[in-house]
């Protein structure tokens, strides 16, 4: 490890760019956002912040001009770093998408092989010409940087390969996915041999995000009401179970999955719970 900061790479802009930054806030880092800065010192920590294109966060980490970064699963995929350099360490829950071969809507291929010899335009042609590598099937990939959706309709490319979220995109210019390459989120990715001090970093950002998916709750039942109530919220290890001044009254505290609040509160409330509480919780380390 050289002597100086723990250098983390973030993309500079982008869809990625603000929920990398509330995920490192989160994990307990203090810094300044401001939105021009190349890099920027953390305050609480012996960090500094590298902004650079979100397609060039892998191969500074692969490099070591970065220890870690964080990217698109599908650009640390893509780019030509082999596994040996770099590996993805922490799927970070954000930056979902998928990267899809798509086709004009009226085309009916499906199948890997319904694409052989076609020309396909993409701004991943690694990840492409590997997907079909390992079907058997020979493409023409037509490298384009960006706006690769509009490729068919101008006639340089009979499919493509993007990355899809909510699919309005293809819709509007008129293609159907066809075929998925990748299921892609946001990932903090190192290189393969990392050292101790990026277990600091990895265990504070898992924290964020186990965090995330849960929530302590806390609510009041008559003593009576104990089995039916803890049957319900198992918690970590075991609910804590706490006396009220209230003779016969008991509190409960709990870590619940975010997902199943929704219906356990009503089957909480049947079973003799009142005085409800739902809280977030800002880290969790198991
Ligand atoms: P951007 O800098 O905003 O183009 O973001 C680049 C990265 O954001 C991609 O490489 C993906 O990992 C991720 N991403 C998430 N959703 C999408 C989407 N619908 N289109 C493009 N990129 C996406």
């Amino acid at each position: 490890m050289p002597d100086r900061p723990l250098r983390l790479a973030l993309p500079n802009k982008g869809r990625l760019r603000d929920p990398s930054l509330r995920l490192l806030r989160d994990a307990g880092l203090s810094f300044e956002q401001t939105q021009r800065a190349l890099s920027l010192g953390v305050r609480n920590a012996d960090i500094e912040f590298l902004f650079v294109r979100a397609e060039n966060v892998a191969e500074m980490v692969a490099d070591a001009v970065a220890d870690l970064g964080i990217t698109g699963l599908d650009l640390v995929e893509e780019s030509d770093r082999s596994r040996d350099d770099i590996r993805p360490l922490v799927r970070l829950g954000f930056g979902h998408c998928e990267l899809t071969v798509a086709v004009p809507a009226g085309v009916a291929h499906d199948l890997p092989e319904n694409f052989s010899g076609l020309r396909i335009a993409t701004s991943h042609p690694n990840l492409t010409e590997r997907f079909f590598e390992r079907h058997g099937v020979e493409v023409d990939i037509v490298r384009l940087r960006g706006s690769v959706e509009v490729a068919p309709k101008l006639g340089i490319a009979d499919a493509v390969a993007d990355l899809v979220s909510t699919g309005s995109t293809m819709l509007v210019n008129g293609l159907r996915q066809a075929l998925s390459i990748l299921q892609s989120e946001a990932v903090l990715v190192g290189p393969s041999a990392g050292g101790p001090e990026i277990v600091t970093v990895t265990t504070a950002i898992r924290a964020v995000l186990e965090g995330r998916r849960r929530r302590y709750l806390l609510l009041n039942t008559p003593e009576t009401s104990l089995p039916q109530v803890t049957a319900l919220i198992p918690g970590l290890e075991a609910p804590t179970v706490i006396p009220l001044a209230q003779e016969g009254m008991v509190a409960i505290h709990s870590v619940v999955d975010r997902d199943e609040v929704w219906n356990l509160l009503p089957k909480l409330k049947a079973a003799g719970g009142r005085d409800i509480l739902v809280l977030p919780i800002g880290q969790l380390v198991t």
